[in-house]
């Protein structure tokens, strides 16, 4: 019998990740695979936010810290939700986490019981319900329709909630299909919940930089759901610091004490010479952010010109992040030229990378089993040169 945990034997390991373990793969073998299956940058940390971390080395800041964050951190996490989102917090209701990551599992951990229901939009981010697993919670997905850029609507999040529901959660941006929510989207969203007292929200906002349609707005920003609505954001996309591993989130103050106390049991404060470069990237604005979104919007525009071209793909436009999103399911029962067939997106996804030597994650991942996401963080040569070898293997099938 296997010792491991009931609790780790439920989880699904991200596949994300283990996507891109198999490209490594082949990699490793002399294969030229381009990987457009990761959430990452490939932008360098600017140098300004380097130059930070490497003050605080020479200054000898190599203790413990505290464990929500280093005050200065959090007074300029602060500041930022007030000059970028007009929403006013305290110090205290601020948490500095390793990542957003941690952030989300946190408030998932401090707020859910077992049986309670957590509603997630889908197509959603692969971990949010895992997390919920380990809080011994029940998924509800609530599915968007292609129709309506896969966003979840307040009507549906009205049939949806029941007396058992204690969380809702979304990512807008969203990853994985780029969405953004409009004010009246989530007008339309907060006056659901304002209905039902015992429903909180975790809003992922960790895109929010990335946004080509301009206007970013939090769910916090409607005073009537502001006590329990957990903004979470961080570093990794924004700043492209993922390796940083810097994230954090803003809560009602006993939310916030709850998600420091959990944190205090696993992890304790982040890396003392991160927070102050995360310091560093905050005072810094955000226009070396804004120069990456240029780049970011060039590149969506250029996938989306092959892309559309490339028979039985229904691509959105995405409003925001870095990925797009097709519905694959016309290629569902195509035989490839070795005689397998292709029933799912995993098949397909497994076909690119052995065929296209591209890797792209299978929708399942994200409750979107009929799409496949490509990351199109990647230089514009990698880009029009992996579309390329896409449509060329596409059409074998
Ligand atoms: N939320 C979403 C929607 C993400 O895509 C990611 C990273 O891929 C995260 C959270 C985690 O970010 P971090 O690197 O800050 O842990």
């Amino acid at each position: 019998v296997s010792p491991l945990s009931n609790r780790l034997l439920a989880m699904n390991e991200s596949a994300t990740i283990a996507m891109a373990k198999k490209s490594r793969e082949l990699m490793a073998k002399g294969f030229d695979v381009i990987n457009l299956s990761f959430g990452e940058p490939d932008f360098q940390t600017p140098q300004y936010i380097k130059d930070a971390a490497k003050q605080a080395l020479d200054d000898g800041y190599t203790f413990y810290t505290p464990v929500p964050g280093i005050p200065e951190l959090r007074q300029a996490i602060c500041d930022k939700f007030k000059r970028d989102n007009q929403l006013e917090y305290l110090p205290n209701q601020i948490v500095v986490s390793t990542g957003a990551k941690q952030a989300l599992a946190n408030a998932v951990m401090s707020l859910v019981n077992p049986g309670d229901e957590v509603i997630v939009f889908s197509p959603y981010w692969v971990s949010y319900e895992e997390m919920v697993k380990l809080a011994e919670g029940t998924t509800v997905t609530l599915a968007g329709s292609l129709e309506n850029d896969y966003k979840v609507t307040a009507a549906q999040l009205e049939a949806a909630i029941t007396e058992r529901t204690k969380l809702i959660m979304y990512s807008s941006p969203c990853n994985p299909t780029g969405s953004v929510f409009t004010r009246e989207e989530l007008g339309a969203i907060a006056a659901v919940l304002a209905r039902h007292p015992q429903v909180y929200a975790l809003a992922d906002e960790i895109y929010e930089y990335i946004n080509f349609v301009g206007e970013h707005v939090s769910l916090a920003q409607f005073p009537e759901v502001k006590d329990r609505v957990i903004t979470v954001n961080g570093f990794s996309k924004g700043y492209a610091m993922t390796g940083w591993r810097l994230g954090y989130l803003a809560a009602r103050q006993d939310i916030a004490s709850a998600c420091e106390k959990m944190q205090s049991q696993i992890t304790s404060g982040t890396c003392s010479i991160t927070q102050r470069a995360g310091l560093a990237a905050l005072r810094g604005g955000r226009s070396s952010a804004d120069e990456m979104v240029e780049a970011y919007r060039r590149r969506r525009d250029l996938v989306l010109e092959i892309v559309r071209d490339i028979p039985g793909f229904k691509t959105p436009t995405p409003s925001g992040a870095f990925y797009i999103f097709p519905e694959v399911s016309a290629y569902f029962g195509r035989t490839t030229p070795d005689g397998s067939t292709i029933n799912t997106s995993m098949d397909l996804a497994m076909y690119l990378l052995n065929d296209a030597l591209v890797s792209a994650v299978s929708g399942e991942a994200f409750g979107a089993p009929d799409c496949m996401r490509f990351s199109t963080a990647a230089a514009d040569d990698k880009l029009v040169e992996a579309f390329r070898r896409v449509k060329v293997s596409l059409a074998k099938l």
